[in-house]
Formats: C-alpha cells, structure tokens, sequence
C-alpha cells in the first residue's frame, strides 16, 4: 500500500535491483560463480523476492584468494600509507554521494526502519572509512634498545597479515562490511569477505564504489553465498592467514575449531545477553527512552541489545507501565516508510525463532505487558514485547533472542549493589550492558564489576569508530574499532642489524 510517507525509490537503487543477477565481486570484476548457481535475497517487509544472486562455493573462495595474492604481491603493497589512506578517503565520499541509495538498498535487504539506515547505519559506515583512513599514515614499529651490544640495532615493524577472511552477519550488512574492512585495508590487508545470506546486496554495492574510488583489483573480494560452503571454505583455506566473524556463538565455536587445522589467527564478535541496569535515582526521562531503544533498536536484531532489563522494585511498577505504553504506541511497518519506528525481522527463519522464544516465555509464566504475539503476514513482524513476572533462570532469561523482545527483572538492593551485579554477570555472555543512575561513584563502581566489554552508563548503543567494541566470556574476543583494531590486522617483526 503506498502511502504519504512511503519512501520514493531512489533511481540508483532502481537500476541496482534490475540489473540482472548480481555477481560475485573478485579481481575487481563482477563475475558469476564456476557453478553457476544462484539463490535469492528477500524483501522481509513483504517476503517477495528482491534480487537473484550468485552463490559462491569453494572453487570462488579459491580464485578470491588468488586474486587477493596478486593485489599483495603487486600493486596494493607498493602503494604508500598515504595513498591507502587516501583511497579510504575516496570511497567514504563516494558513499556520501551514494548515501541515500545506501540507505534504501539495506532498508529493502534487511527490513531495518529507512530512518535508521539514514542516521546510523549509513553514517557510521561512511565515518568508520575515514577514521581509518586517518590510521593508515600512523601504523608503525618501534626502536627498541637491545642489552645485547651497543652495536646491535633492533626495531619492530607492523606488517599485514596477509589475505584476510571476513564473514559478516545480517543484523547490520552495510555496517559490519564497513567495520571489518576499514581497519584490514588501512592496515595494508588484502580481504576476502563473505556476505550473509540474507543480505547480499549492499556490500555488492559498496563493491562498485570500492572500484570506482580506484582500489587495485582483488584487494577487496566479496562473496555471496552461505556459511556451510562459502564460509566453511574461507575458514579452512590454508592461505587465508585471518578470519574475522562477527555472528551467533555458536558458528563462532566451529569456526575456532576449523581455524585451528591451521593455526589461522581468529577475532570473533559474537552473540550476548546484555543487561541494562535502572536504578531508583536514575533520570526516567532518560531512562526509559534509553531502556526501549535498548531493546528495540533494528528490531532488537542486536548483539549488544538490552534483552535484560534490571528495574530497581522501588520503581518497577512505575518504570515498566511508562515503558510498555510508549512500546505499545511503537509505529511498525515496513522499513522504506518514513513513520516506521520498527521494521519486520530478517527472515521466515527468525521470525519463527522469536515466535518459539514468545510462546516459550508465556509457558515458564512470564506475561507480555506489551505484545507477545507475532503478525499475520505477509513480512515477517513481530510487535516490540516487554515481559514481566520473569525470573532469572527462565529460557527467555538466558537464551539470545535476537527480537524485539525484553525480560524486566526486578531487583532490591540499592545499598549493595553486589547482588544486582551478580545477576547481571551470571550469563555465559559478556558483550555489553546499560547502567542508569545519576550517582557517578555508583556509576563507576557497577561499570568496573560488570564482565562486559562495553559499558553504557546513562546512554545505550552509543557507538563510534574511534571506541573499541567486543566481547568478554562467550561473546568473543578481539576487538573491532579504535586502534585496537589494528592489532587484529597486524604481526610484528623484530629486525636485529649488527652494525659491528
Ligand atoms: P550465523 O549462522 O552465525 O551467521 C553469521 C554468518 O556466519 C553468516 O554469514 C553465515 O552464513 C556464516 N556462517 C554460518 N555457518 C558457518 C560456518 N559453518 N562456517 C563459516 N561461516 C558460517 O547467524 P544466523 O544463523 O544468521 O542467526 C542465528 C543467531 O545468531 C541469531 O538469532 C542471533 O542470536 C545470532 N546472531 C548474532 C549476530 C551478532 O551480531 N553477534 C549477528 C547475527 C546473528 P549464512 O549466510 O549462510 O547465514
Ligand atoms: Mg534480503
């Protein structure tokens, strides 16, 4: 149905999406797969199909690999630091200049609100490029004074590793290619990136702007395809020195497991629980706002999402009925329609998932104060639930949802703070979590004790390229953003020169 607020298909988009098959990205080129084979991405508004894609398998992930070998050996590693830079430069104006057509094509791939690809995703990609860009010039070594003699010079030097592999999730397609790329290319990396499934098309798309902003070819490969094939076959090949995996938990674990057979280096950022933690002193007007978009932010399609809500009993009842009413009036639609708030779930798959994690919690007693029930199609909706009369042990407690989907947890010990902590800390997970409370030596004190990587204090899903971001426990490690990254992306050597 179209309506006033219905977002007018930018031409580029339009062009995009009727140009015929889209094609694997290798050697600068646009090829199609050696099988042949293709599969289709999908529109999660209505469950039509949006493009027809070309599925990479092994034999693809092979001539990526190849591909990146010749950028390494040729012309990518003979470039300055300066012209890496300015390369990274380049492609974050040209997508400023594509940034609407950006902001459209992962909107109709993933389902996520046209208002949020416009002042997030996009945006973020776009500055992630240019923070690195600022790296490339700044990557060095060290002199390093030896006890051995007086004559014996010895300095470090920071290398890349080589011919990465990056394989990247659904949640944020444009973002997380932005984030794996911009400190491997800064870093003089040559990468072969798989996409997810579900969301192939706007790294295809970024793929042109990598061409167009003059990256020689094969520095940057991206495959569509699936995990199993594609992924399986980056993850085992004996030349990809790295892989970098951002997804659920438990590919992580697999992903480990096959890296070992070579001793490849691995960085995974992978699922969470997080808590976020409302103090009776906390500013409400802050709190709550802050407390919804925790949760409900992509559909709560989020590794670091808020899906714990702690509320401090004094204020739970008060605290939960503002919330669920502001939930209640949450505008859900599809994403190219400007009014959205909260766009449909990814896929059939995941909306299945959540569906089973809603009937789940009503069966072990928990009662939706708000939603609870999924959508008749078409798209695949889910409405945003906040369940109450949960208890810590419960499966929705416990298990990553990925939905729009929260447990308010109450909790009653403002003067010890170590109990509310503890529970906060007793997951598996370790990726993030939200403090509310205008007392900043509170503040502090729980940041310190929580077993997370990023800690959000009177804010949540606050991000920037400049900040590092990853997990504790199984969550994962390594960390992407700031100069941290550029530890994954780098080895060090040690020269030692007699100068006897
Ligand atoms: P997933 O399977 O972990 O997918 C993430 C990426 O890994 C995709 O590109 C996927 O390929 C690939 N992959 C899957 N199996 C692989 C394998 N054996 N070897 C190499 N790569 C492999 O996640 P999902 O199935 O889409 O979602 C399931 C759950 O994962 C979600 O409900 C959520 O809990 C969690 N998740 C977390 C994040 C995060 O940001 N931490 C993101 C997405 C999902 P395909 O294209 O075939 O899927
Ligand atoms: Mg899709």
């Amino acid at each position: 149905m179209k309506t006033d607020t219905a977002v007018e298909l930018d031409p580029r988009v339009q062009s995009f999406l009727e140009s015929g098959i889209q094609k694997l990205f290798i050697g600068g080129e646009f090829v199609e797969s050696i099988s042949g084979k293709t599969f289709d991405s999908l529109n999660p508004a209505t469950g039509e199909v949006l493009a027809h894609v070309y599925e990479a398998d092994q034999p693809d992930v092979e001539r990526a690999v190849q591909a990146a070998e010749r950028a390494l050996a040729g012309p990518w590693s003979k470039l300055t630091a300066s012209e890496r830079g300015r390369l990274l430069w380049k492609l974050a104006d040209l997508m400023e200049e594509h940034a609407e057509a950006l902001a459209q094509l992962d909107t109709l791939d993933n389902g996520k609100p046209i208002r949020e690809t416009r002042s997030a995703d996009v945006p973020l990609a776009i500055d992630h490029f240019r923070y690195y860009a600022g790296w490339a010039t700044k990557i060095h070594g060290e002199v390093i004074e030896n006890s051995v003699s007086n004559h014996m010079f010895t300095y470090t030097r920071r290398e890349p590793v080589g011919v990465v592999g990056q394989i990247i999730p659904w949640n944020f397609p444009l973002l997380m290619a932005a984030w794996k790329l911009g400190a491997a290319l800064a870093t003089g990396n040559a990468v072969v990136m798989k996409t997810a499934e579900q969301t192939p098309l706007t790294a295809l798309y970024l793929a042109r702007l990598i061409r167009e902003a003059g990256f020689p070819d094969g520095v940057v490969n991206i495959l569509s395809g699936f995990g199993p094939t594609a992924g399986a076959a980056i993850v085992k090949h004996p030349r990809i020195r790295k892989v970098a995996f951002t997804g659920s938990t438990e590919v992580g674990k697999t992903i480990m497991r096959e890296a070992a057979d070579n001793l490849k280096r691995v960085s995974l950022e992978l699922g969470g629980k997080s808590p976020n933690i409302i103090f009776p002193d906390a500013d409400f007007s802050k709190a709550i706002p802050g407390a919804l978009m925790g949760i409900f932010f992509n559909q709560g399609q989020v590794c670091c999402a808020g899906s714990r809500l702690f509320v401090h009993k004094k204020v739970y009842d008060n605290f939960l009925s503002d919330m669920s009413s502001f939930a209640a009036k949450i505008k859900q639609g599809p994403g190219l329609d400007e009014s959205t708030e909260i766009g449909p779930l990814v896929s059939e798959e995941q909306f299945n998932r959540v569906s089973y994690y809603l009937e789940k919690g009503k069966e072990e007693g928990a009662v939706p104060l708000t939603g609870g029930e999924p959508l008749s199609g078409p798209g695949y909706f889910v409405p945003p639930t906040i369940f109450t009369n949960v208890r810590d042990g419960m499966t929705i407690s416990k298990e990553e949802i990925f939905g729009p989907v929260v447990a308010a947890l109450p909790f009653d010990d403002e003067e010890q703070i170590a109990d509310v902590i503890r529970r906060a800390n007793d997951s598996e997970y370790g990726l993030a979590a939200g403090v509310w409370t205008s007392d900043v030596r509170k503040a502090h004190r729980v940041a310190h004790a929580l077993e997370v990587g990023t800690v959000w204090v009177n804010c949540y899903n606050a991000f920037d390229a400049a900040v590092p971001f990853g997990g504790y426990k199984q969550s994962g490690f390594g960390r992407e953003m700031g100069s941290y990254a550029l530890e994954l992306y780098t080895q060090v050597k040690a020269v030692w020169m007699n100068l006897d």
